[in-house]
């Protein structure tokens, strides 16, 4: 999925957001500056040996942007265009990401540049064992925590766990398994892990149709993106009424007036890998979804998905941003001129980082909650965040972006204050 040339970086966009919520906040600048840059970059290379016995070498990454609220936090991406720029961008976002839902965790994003459809599972275990391994103590339950992303999921996770249990010192190995999560449950993952990304734009979706009067059953979605975020979204707002009308992802878009069956086609995707080929549903253009009229659109794909051209066409009442960053800021500018409100992506997309934290508390408790407890917490703090994120925007006139960004900052900025700077 790509959209043409990239007018600026993703790390200069998130930056921009940044630039923006200093100025309502009227911060002191040397904290603007600290938060401007990652604390560290790391760039790995390492050989891998692949099933005809050749060897190949991979570049991967791993951001730690910041870490005064806790240790770092956030996903690991395997994608060919993963880059240093995309990831240092996406790392910043997690830091506001945990900010602003008050979970005491910093921000950091990782990754591997290559397409993980091209590999085997024996291929790709190898990967990422052999770039955990050279990550070594750079990751650990108290300092670093990496959890799924774009191309990763809980089997990744658990490799990643037990790539680090053994090659660790040899006593308290339960109590490193808080190292990753997103986990499976039997590898010590929490319940509602996997569809917490999902839940967490639908509890978002939910509090917005009660203040704009929308009743929910009846209405339609299009769903840009089937992997976890966005088959998740579609089966729990079909269990709301909202029936997914067209959805599409990088091998191309489908529509069904009807409405697809979000549970066949996620059980669809996680066959084939996509969408592709799914027979219940017509064919058409990447244009053609963006003009499909619905209610909401999810985009839950990759970033800079909405760009002005995009945002003319939609013809939506809302949009929850599933991804990290789908819109970018031309984009963004046309969707306000014509009145399209937008839930940010460090709101929305929350629900997955959040349940992160209740699985590694769990994890370092040796505790495990049953998923109704899990929903009930997750509920309590995305509703928490979504309604200071409004309010704020209201009573400063500003859009829910910068007011998510600029509650994140007040939080952090007295974190700085409190503490001082060392020396
Ligand atoms: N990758 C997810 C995100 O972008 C989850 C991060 C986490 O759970 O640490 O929020």
């Amino acid at each position: 999925m790509s959209i043409g040339p990239r007018a600026r970086g993703f790390f200069e966009v998130v930056q921009g957001y940044i630039e923006r919520a200093a100025e309502l906040t009227r911060l002191p600048s040397h904290i603007k500056d600290i938060l401007a840059q990652p604390k560290n970059e790391l760039i790995v290379n390492f050989p891998v040996r692949m099933d005809d016995g050749s060897l190949r070498v991979f570049k991967g990454y791993r951001i730690q942007h910041n870490n005064i609220m806790g240790p770092y936090k956030g996903g690991v991406r395997y994608h060919h265009q993963v880059s240093l720029d995309e990831l240092k961008g996406l790392a910043t976002q997690m830091t506001w990401k945990c900010a602003l839902l008050g979970i005491p965790f910093g921000g950091a994003k990782g990754g591997i540049k290559f397409n993980p459809r091209e590999h085997s599972v024996d291929e790709l275990r190898r990967i990422t064992r052999r770039f955990t391994h050279a990550l070594g103590n750079n990751i650990g339950p108290a300092h670093d925590i990496p959890a799924p992303d774009v191309g990763t999921n809980a089997q990744t996770m658990v490799w990643m766990m037990d790539t680090y249990i053994n090659t660790g010192s040899t006593y308290e190995k339960n109590d490193q398994r808080a190292v990753v999560t997103g986990k499976t449950i039997n590898a010590g993952g929490s319940e509602g892990r996997e569809q917490a990304t999902g839940q967490g734009v639908v509890y978002c979706i939910k509090e917005w149709a009660r203040e704009a009067r929308l009743d929910l059953e009846g209405s339609t979605a299009i769903v840009q993106g089937f992997g976890n975020v966005g088959s998740n979204t579609a089966l729990l707002l079909a269990k709301l009424g909202v029936s997914t009308i067209a959805t599409g992802d990088h091998t191309g878009y489908l529509r069904n007036e009807e409405g697809f069956n979000a549970h066949k086609l996620q059980e669809y995707v996680r066959t084939h890998g996509s969408i592709e080929g799914y027979p219940r549903g017509e064919q058409i253009t990447r244009e053609e979804f963006f003009e499909t009229k619905a209610d909401l659109f999810i985009p839950a794909a990759l970033e800079n998905q909405v760009g002005a051209s995009e945002a003319i066409k939609l013809d939506v009442r809302l949009i929850a941003e599933g991804a990290n960053g789908p819109i970018n800021p031309e984009g963004e500018a046309v969707l306000a001129d014509r009145g399209i409100p937008v839930i940010p992506d460090i709101l929305a997309n929350s629900g997955g980082v959040t349940v992160s934290y209740y699985e590694w508390v769990q994890n370092r408790n040796s505790e495990h909650w049953d998923a109704e407890e899990v929903q009930r917490k997750l509920l309590h703090m995305m509703r928490r965040a979504y309604q200071r994120t409004m309010f704020y925007a209201a009573e400063k006139k500003v859009n829910p972006r910068v007011a998510a960004y600029a509650l994140a900052l007040e939080s952090l900025a007295t974190s700085y204050d409190e503490r001082g700077i060392f020396p």
